[in-house]
């Protein structure tokens, strides 16, 4: 069975930079059940795995443009730090939810000052050639709950509450 539309693939992938520094993989965890076709995926990976079967494996290096999109120097910007009073252990690093004007957004602390703090809204693999190893693990047709609800059911069936 190939993978196609509504199919539910189950994979292992690691993902690393071009230029090869790891920065996750499946393998350290449980692999990844996705509906093909429901946007859960970045569209490179989505394009990658289209008519595979079980048991291939395959590499794909997936631009920004089909991955997490490029950089916006103007997604980073410093605000007076009493923006963020309420929030306890702020360091850079740190992911916040911030209401810009686009809406809610997450943002990572990049810098802080006494009175400032940088915060960078980019996605942190954005602009980023991003170098995928799959495996392709399991390729089923998606039962119609799954389809309803949009995401894949474990032995158990829905795990969440609708
Ligand atoms: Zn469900």
């Amino acid at each position: 069975m190939k993978i196609t539309a509504n199919k539910v693939a189950v994979i292992h992938y690691s993902v690393s930079t071009s230029d090869d520094t790891l920065i996750d993989s499946s393998y350290d965890h449980e692999p990844l059940p996705v509906i093909f076709g429901s946007g859960y995926l970045i569209p490179g990976l989505e394009e990658a795995l289209d008519g595979h079967e079980v048991g291939d494996k395959f590499e794909v290096t997936v631009p920004p443009e089909k991955g997490y999109g490029e950089r916006f120097d103007d997604y980073v910007q410093t605000v007076p730090k009493e923006m963020f009073a309420d929030i306890e252990d702020l360091d850079v690093g740190a992911q916040l939810r911030a209401t810009t004007d686009e809406g809610e957004q997450t943002v990572i602390v990049v810098d802080m000052t006494e009175d400032t703090i940088t915060v960078d809204g980019n996605h942190p693999l954005s602009g980023m050639d991003l170098k995928f190893d799959v495996e392709v693990l399991e390729v089923r047709d998606a039962t119609a709950d799954e389809l309803e609800h949009g995401h894949v059911h474990g032995e158990g069936g829905c795990g969440h509450s609708h």
